[in-house]
């Protein structure tokens, strides 16, 4: 394995480390539930992105179970009153 030649001195280092800060996030809030988001990014509670809904999350895929587990239930019910019974 090579070695570096020589010991990088203080300065060279901390100039490079000088890039190495992070930078402050811009935070404002939601106009739909006043969450706060990450501005130019769409909502991550309800999905919406300049009034309109424009990314899936997690608690609309579960309402979506939930209405899609509620219509089979209908369903099967329907088609039990409809089959007679022996
Ligand atoms: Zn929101």
């Amino acid at each position: 394995m090579s070695v570096p030649a020589r010991k990088k001195s203080s300065s060279s280092v901390r100039r490079r480390r000088s890039h190495h800060s992070l930078s402050k996030v811009d935070i404002a809030s939601c106009a739909k539930c006043k969450e706060a988001v990450q501005s130019h990014r769409a909502c991550t509670n309800c999905g919406t992105y300049k009034g309109r809904h424009a990314v899936e999350t997690s608690k609309d895929t579960v309402k979506l179970i939930e209405k899609s587990t509620k219509a089979k239930a209908v369903k099967t019910e329907k088609e039990k009153k409809k089959t007679p019974k022996k």
